[in-house]
Parts: structure tokens; C-alpha cells; sequence
């Protein structure tokens, strides 16, 4: 059975030049890293090159770079090494479990946190971060690009404040490396979270920039890697992975990859939206990533429709979460405003390098009678439909 993957923002192919980088790393290079003979040399010079290609892609310094597990670990360090009790956070209700949750853990430490809102759109207004200071605040940490819209958020606008203020900035910027450009200086930030497998690399390795002079707390405690900022043994595969995979999202950018992969998202918003009825784009008037579209289908339960097409070979997502045996509308969606049942009735569409014009094509034929044939099922639509 033909399959078609438009998931990417849960996780990318690793592309073949990659994992072609890493094969030797899983087999005649592997020493460790600290060692210092010739077989940790090898691998140590491997990991130094690997922060060199991160650094790039990031606009700064190798030694700014901390490898760690994923964009998860990226983000709980970003915020544990920093914020202590009786210290104040800014974050918004749109963020990623990943910094959600750690806020959340924090409010139970003895912490106070700030969730700034969105409007409409599923944009934070810098004023609303501006009036939320107060003397005790530590950290603002608000993303760069949102996981289920696309929606990007005016971090450079938030780094000046932040800069004025004397708080640190971090932002999760797992969905927005890759698919735009990123300049930190630029951005204003101290620290920054990304994810190789966000961008054709592996699973399991991430990276959290963070600005020279910032004093941050390891969470791992054990021997001096990364400067004393992670330890433990580098996963050497997976960051020569991550290196070559930022490599070749820099080269891709500088080449204007990503102009196509928008048009193929835009064709793919249009023809729905032209060819299916109550449907919209959610954060559609915002700057968004050139990858995403989440869109409504109205009188449709979203996990329906993920199953109904995943059944016919098309890989899509919700945002909905299940927790306790009952499926929850996505938190960024009805932060945006949205009804519970239209934040349900939401997919996310997500393309990567590997998606072709063919693929949408193929895609575009199986939506509208996916929907079609659910909504014969739904009671609400055929009274609506029959204008009673
Ligand atoms: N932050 C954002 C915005 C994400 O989309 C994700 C993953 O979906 C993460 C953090 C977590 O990254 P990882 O899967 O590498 O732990």
C-alpha cells in the first residue's frame, strides 16, 4: 500500500547523507570521547566539527552549543539551570509540553509563572510580556515557531525586552530550525532549544544554545562534558548525525529549498479549503513556517479523520492529547480562541524535505472523500446541511 507522510513536525526521515555520516560512528569509531588516545581523539574531533556545523546554522559561537538528548532535555535545562525558588517566569499557554510542563513543576517548587496569552491569530503580544515583568523575574521562555500551527512568535521583539529588563530569553525553537533562518544575536535570546529529529536527523540528540557568560545548572551531574553543563558519555552517532543534518538545513536554506515546500503547503491549504466546505486555516493571517497548516473540518472529529486517512495511507496529526480515556482539545488551539469541537474537528498537516508535488496530489484526492464520508455520519452536519 502507497504511503504519504505529512507528519514531519512529530518527527522527519533521517536523510541518507546523515545517517551516511553516522554509519562509522556506530562501528570503527568508537571510542570515547574524553579518552585521550587516538580512538577518543577521532571521535572527540568528530563531536567538535558536529558543534562547529550547529553553530553555524545558529549564528554563533561552537562553545555556545550544548548537546544534550532531544529538545525536550534541551528545554527542561534551559529552565531548571536557570530559575530557583522565589523566582518569577513569563511563559505563554501555547508552548510545548516540554516547557508547559516544566513551568507547571515549577509553580509546585515555589515559582511563580506568568502564561502570557494569545490572540487570535496564536500570536503573544510583546506589551502583554513587557507589563508581566516584575522584580523577581528570571526567565522569559516563549517559542520561536508553534508545533501544531506553524505560527511564528515576535521573539526579536521579546528579546529586546528581555535585554532591557535584564531577564534571560529562551526560546524552543525545535519547529523553527530548519525552515527559517536563525540569527540569535538578532533574536536577542541567552538560550535556545533545537531537535535533530526535527530536521532530517536523528531521534534522541538536541541542542541548547546558550549565550557565552550565562551561568546556567546542570541537571546531570557526573563527569565535566560539555563544559560542565551535561555530563555524560556524548552520544557521538547521534551528534555527528545532528551536525550533518544542521549542515544540510543550512545549505538548504541558503538555497531557497523551502520556498517550494511553502508552495506545496499553500496548494495543499487552497485546494481543501476551496473543495471542502466549513473548513479554515488556523493561524492563517499569521507569519507561519513555510511547513505546517493545521485546518478545521467542521462536524468531524480530528482522530476520526487521522484514522479514516492513515486507513487509506496519509500520515496526519491533531493536536488533541488523550488523557484520561477522553480526547482533549489541543491547548494551543482553544488558547487561540477556538471552540472545544472546532479545536477537535483540527488537523495538522506537515511536510519535509522528502515530500513531493506528486505526494500532495495524492493527498489532495483523499481528503475531500474523507470527510465526505464521515460527515454522512454526523447527525449535526446533515441537519446543517439539509438548513435546519
Ligand atoms: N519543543 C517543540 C516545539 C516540539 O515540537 C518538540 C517535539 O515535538 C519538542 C520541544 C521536544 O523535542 P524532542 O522530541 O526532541 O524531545
Amino acid at each position: 500500500m502507497r504511503r504519504v507522510y505529512f507528519d514531519n513536525n512529530a518527527s522527519t526521515p533521517l536523510l541518507p547523507e546523515v545517517f551516511g555520516a553516522m554509519r562509522p560512528y556506530f562501528s570503527e569509531h568508537f571510542g570515547n570521547a574524553s579518552s585521550i588516545h587516538h580512538h577518543g581523539q577521532e571521535t572527540r574531533a568528530a563531536v567538535e566539527r558536529a558543534r562547529e556545523r550547529v553553530a553555524e546554522l545558529l549564528k554563533c559561537r561552537a562553545a555556545e552549543i550544548v548537546f544534550t538528548s532531544g529538545g525536550t532535555e534541551a528545554d527542561n535545562l534551559a529552565i531548571f539551570g536557570l530559575v530557583g525558588a522565589g523566582d518569577h517566569v513569563i511563559t505563554s499557554t501555547i508552548e510545548h509540553h516540554a516547557v508547559m510542563n516544566a513551568c507547571k513543576h515549577l509553580e509546585g517548587e515555589g515559582c511563580e509563572v506568568t502564561w502570557i496569552p494569545v490572540d487570535g491569530k496564536g500570536q503573544v503580544d510583546p506589551s502583554d510580556v513587557q507589563r508581566a515583568l516584575r522584580p523577581n523575574t528570571k526567565l522569559i521562555s516563549i517559542m520561536m515557531a508553534n508545533n501544531e500551527t506553524g505560527v511564528l512568535q515576535p521573539v526579536p521583539e521579546i528579546g529586546k525586552i528581555a535585554a532591557e529588563a535584564d531577564v534571560y530569553f529562551h526560546t524552543d525553537a525545535v519547529q523553527a530550525v530548519g525552515k527559517v533562518g536563525i540569527d540569535v544575536k538578532q533574536i536577542g535570546c541567552d538560550l535556545l532549544s533545537l531537535s535533530g529529529h526535527k530536521i532530517h536527523g536523528p531521534q534522541g540528540v538536541g541542542a541548547l544554545y546558550v549565550r557565552k557568560g550565562t551561568i546556567l545548572h546542570p541537571m546531570i551531574y557526573g563527569g565535566r562534558h560539555e563544559r560542565s553543563r551535561r555530563a555524560g558519555t556524548e552520544n557521538v552517532a547521534g551528534i555527528v548525525g545532528l551536525g550533518k543534518a544542521a549542515e544540510l538545513a543550512r545549505a538548504g536554506l541558503e538555497r531557497g529549498d523551502l520556498n517550494e515546500m511553502a508552495a506545496l503547503r499553500d496548494r495543499i491549504e487552497r485546494t481543501i479549503l476551496r473543495g471542502v466546505d466549513v473548513t479554515g486555516v488556523n493561524g492563517e493571517r499569521a507569519p507561519r513556517v513555510p511547513n505546517t497548516t493545521n485546518i478545521y473540518f467542521d462536524y468531524i472529529e480530528g482522530e476520526a479523520l487521522v484514522i479514516a486517512l492513515d486507513l487509506k495511507g496519509l500520515a496526519v496529526s491533531t493536536g488533541a492529547a488523550c488523557s484520561s480515556g477522553a480526547i482533549e482539545p489541543s491547548h494551543v488551539l482553544t488558547a487561540m480562541g477556538l471552540r472545544p469541537d472546532r479545536a477537535r474537528a483540527s488537523l495538522r498537516f506537515s511536510l519535509g524535505k522528502q515530500n513531493t508535488a506528486e505526494e500532495v496530489d495524492f493527498s489532495l484526492a483523499l481528503v475531500p472523500e474523507t470527510v465526505a464520508r464521515l460527515r454522512e455520519l454526523s447527525p449535526v452536519y446533515n441537519r446543517q446541511a439539509a438548513g435546519s
